[in-house]
Order: structure tokens, then sequence, then C-alpha cells
């Protein structure tokens, strides 16, 4: 049998520099340590070896011209981690922090996530240090046009199939799309994401927001209560965060704070989202601004919105946004849930505080597995050249979260540990990769 320690020695001394994908791999390791205790013989060598180990990893240059007529320079990046249940799949990242090692940390985390959706996609992520804020159109067109000129010829719709992530939204899947279409002279389901006149689904949009509430839902259900009149907390005001808080509001709930890399609002009354729309998604502007619109809020600046007393918080921006004086904060004030958006935003010392304490915690790999549940969807339109209404994705999408809600539970129940459906989460998402490598031989 495996023993987990020395394996995450040698994972440590060939990632030396890669903090965050060795935190994904300690908090996955954790859970199979319970496998571990359980059922030894489902742990398997050949397998975990190379289950750390990305299939393919892409570095690349996209020189790319300003508006000045200046050249810039940015480094690009794809990690093909696993396509033991499907082609790569997994979003693209524009954000100056992104680096190896952070899109490691993503496509390990996707590998997991796309095999709790049930749907045959393997894991993998992309993205580079771009900064999309403040750009023109055109300059990201050029920088989009740039990236795709590298990427096209290590993708395609049954190769890898790339999306959306922090950066990337319409305009950007739009322009990308553009530029592999030209290249290859091909229509085809490459990309997901897209926009509905040419091959989007409905939903999609909305997909990975909504997904997080359908799962705390099914989360809360469970135990007896909704999200009628509890109040959320929620970070980020992005696509993440418009639409958790959209469906947290037409579920009943009253969500009172968003933010973004600056600071956040908190608006006692309830977020007006049709305010923060017009702020994020038509101008591209601050989340400060929306106290201009709404005196009665206020925002803070350089502070995260997790002291502010709440039932459920919602972290829907970034990794590592939530660390323990956080989780302690959120304890004293009697939250109920931590449900993540994001990927990784809870740190792992927050984690045990939530759970020492019975906070149900949903970890980001099975709550917002929406996004990516809702493009495997997408390319099951592309293949059948359909499209189908949003009455139908929606009710699919719920069924897909419901049904990892349930598989979390299930799993983690069998395995000894009630209510913790992260260990519920990491073990129901490698069995299935795992018994696909093994069936597949050494590859
Ligand atoms: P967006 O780019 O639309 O929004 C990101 C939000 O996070 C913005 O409000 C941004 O603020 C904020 N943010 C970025 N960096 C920081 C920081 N250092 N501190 C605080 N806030 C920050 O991205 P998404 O909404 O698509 O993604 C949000 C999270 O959800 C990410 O972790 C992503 O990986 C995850 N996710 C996204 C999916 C999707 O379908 N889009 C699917 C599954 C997970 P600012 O404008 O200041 O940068």
């Amino acid at each position: 049998m495996t023993d987990l320690k020395v394996l995450y020695e040698t994972v440590k001394k060939r990632n030396p520099n890669d903090a965050e994908f060795l935190q994904a791999v300690e908090e996955v390791f954790e859970s199979l340590n319970v496998i571990a205790d359980v059922h030894p013989e489902k742990l398997d060598d050949d397998v975990l070896y190379r289950l750390v180990e990305p299939e393919r990893q892409i570095i690349f240059r996209v020189p790319w011209i300003d508006d000045q007529g200046k050249m810039q320079v940015n480094r690009g990046f794809r990690v093909q981690f696993n396509s033991a249940i499907g082609p790569y799949k997994g979003g693209l990242r524009f954000h100056p922090s992104v680096n190896i090692s952070i899109i490691k940390f993503l496509g390990f985390e996707q590998v997991f996530k796309n095999s709790l959706t049930t749907l045959p996609m393997g894991g993998g992520k992309g993205g580079s240090d771009f900064d999309p804020k403040g750009k023109s159109d055109g300059e990201v067109m050029r920088f989009c046009q740039s990236f795709m000129t590298e990427l096209y010829r290590h993708i395609g719709a049954n190769t890898d199939v790339p999306a959306g992530d922090i950066g990337v939204g319409a305009r950007e899947i739009g322009y990308l799309f553009g530029q592999y279409k030209r290249i290859q002279n091909e229509f085809t389901g490459v990309l997901t994401g897209k926009g509905l006149s040419y091959g989007g689904s409905l939903v999609r949009t909305e997909a990975t927001g909504y997904g997080l509430c359908y799962f705390t839902e099914a989360m809360l259900k469970d135990k007896g209560t909704d999200f009628t009149d509890k109040t959320v907390v929620l970070s980020g005001s992005g696509n993440v965060a418009i639409y958790a808080c959209q469906k947290a509001q037409q579920l009943g709930a009253k969500v009172v704070t968003m933010s973004d890399s600056n600071g956040f609002i908190y608006d006692p009354n309830g977020i007006d989202l049709d305010t923060v729309k017009e702020i994020k998604e038509v101008r591209r502007g601050r989340i400060k601004e929306y106290v201009e619109k709404h005196p009665e809020a206020t925002y803070t600046e350089g502070a995260r919105p997790w002291a502010i007393p709440c039932d459920i918080a919602l972290p829907c921006a970034i990794q590592n946004e939530l660390g323990l004086d956080d989780a302690k904060e959120l304890v004293k004030n009697g939250v109920m849930a931590v449900c993540e958006g994001a990927n990784m935003p809870t740190t792992p010392d927050a984690i045990h505080y939530l759970l020492e304490n019975k906070v149900l915690y949903a970890p980001g790999k099975a709550s917002n597995a929406g996004g990516v549940a809702c493009s495997g969807l997408e390319m099951s339109q592309n293949a059948e050249h359909l499209s189908w209404t949003f009455e139908d994705v929606d009710k699919k999408l719920k069924d897909i979260m419901v049904s990892i809600f349930n598989t979390c539970r299930d799993t983690a129940k069998e395995y000894g540990h009630p209510d913790q459906y992260v260990v519920g989460a990491n073990i129901a998402g490698y069995l299935k990769v795992a018994e696909a490598m093994k069936a597949q031989g050494c590859v």
C-alpha cells in the first residue's frame, strides 16, 4: 500500500516552489488517508504516483502590441493534468498572480471536480499573467489572438477544451474562439463559455453561482433548513459572485456583502444586484462605486467581509481568501455553513477550525462544479448541433449539483466521516479516476 507521507515528500521534492499546488495535494492526501484506514486495497501505488504528475505542461511566450505601439510580453500556460475519464477540461485564468504553481493546483483540483460531475471530462487548466484590468478591448483582443496562436496546437474538441476563469469572460472567450477558428479553419466546440450566437449554452454564465446555491440548498435541506431569511456574506463581484448572489436572493436569502481586490461593500438592506451588474458587467468599474448609489451601504477598503455576522458564507473570489482568523470570526458570529464558489478559498487551518466547530463546509471542487458541468452540457449541445432551452439546462444543472451533494454526503458517511463533505468529495472523485487509470494501463 502507498505510504502517502513518502509520496508527499516526493511531490514536494519535485515541486519545491509550488506552494499552492502542494496545498491542494496535501488536502486531497488528507482524505486519501481515510481510504488507507478503511479500504487500503483501493489505494494503488501505480495510480497515485501518476495522479500527482501532470500528463503535460506547456509554457509559452505571448508577445503582443499595446495601444502605444509598444511590444509587451506575457507568459502563457496550459497544464493538461489527467485525461483518464475524458478530454482535458478546465478554465483559463488571466491575472497578474498566475504562475505554474497556481495553474497546477487548479488543474489538480479540476481532475476531482470533473470526476464528481459524472460527465466524461478530464482535468486541465491554463492562463497567463496578463492583467485584462485597465486594458482596452483592442489590447485584450491582440493578447488573446497571440495567446491562441500558440495554444491552438495543443487543444481540440476531443483533446482539450478550455473555458473561462478569473479575468476570462465572454469577451475573452470570443476573441480566443475567433482566432482558433481562423487558424484551424474549423468551427468546433473547442472552447466553452461561448456567446449564444456562436454555440454557447444558455445558463453557462449563471452556472457556477447558481450551482453553488443548488449545492448549498441541498446541504441545508439535508439538515432540515434552507436559504429562506438567512443572511449571506459573499466575497467577489465577478461571474461566480454575481450569480451566486442572484440565486441566493431568489431562494429567499439576504445577501449583505460583495467585494473586489480593493475592499468590500456592506449593505444591511441587502445587495442591489442591478447596481452591482451595472458597475461590474457594463462599466468594468470598482465595487466601491456601489455606495454612490446606495448611501446606506458602507465600503471598507483593504478588508474582506468575514467579520460581518451571517448564517452562510460564500467565498467567491480567489484562493486563500478566508484564513484562520476569519474562520474564528465567522464561528464567533454563529455561521452555519461555508460553501466555496472560488477554488481553494479557505486555508487548511481555517477548514479544520470550521469542521471542529461543526460548521457545514462545502469544498469548491464539489460546490463550484456547476460551471464545468454546464460546460460539459455545452459540449454535448455542440456535438449534436442543438441548443437546449434555459429551463432544460438549468434543470440538468440542478440535478447534477444535488447528485454531487448526495455523493459527497454518502461517501463521507460510508468512510466514517459523516458531514465531512470534503472527505466525500476527494474520495469519490479519486475512486472514479483511479479506476479509469488502472483500466487503461501504464499510460
Ligand atoms: P472573475 O474574474 O469574474 O471575478 C473574480 C473576482 O474576484 C473579482 O471580483 C475580483 O476582483 C476578485 N479578486 C481577484 N483577486 C482578488 C484578491 N486577491 N482578493 C480579493 N478579491 C479578488 O472570476 P470568476 O468569478 O470567474 O472566478 C472567481 C473564483 O471562482 C475563482 O477562484 C475561480 O477559479 C472560481 N471558479 C470560477 C468558475 C467559473 O465558471 N467562472 C468555475 C469554478 C470556479 P477584482 O475585480 O478587483 O480583480
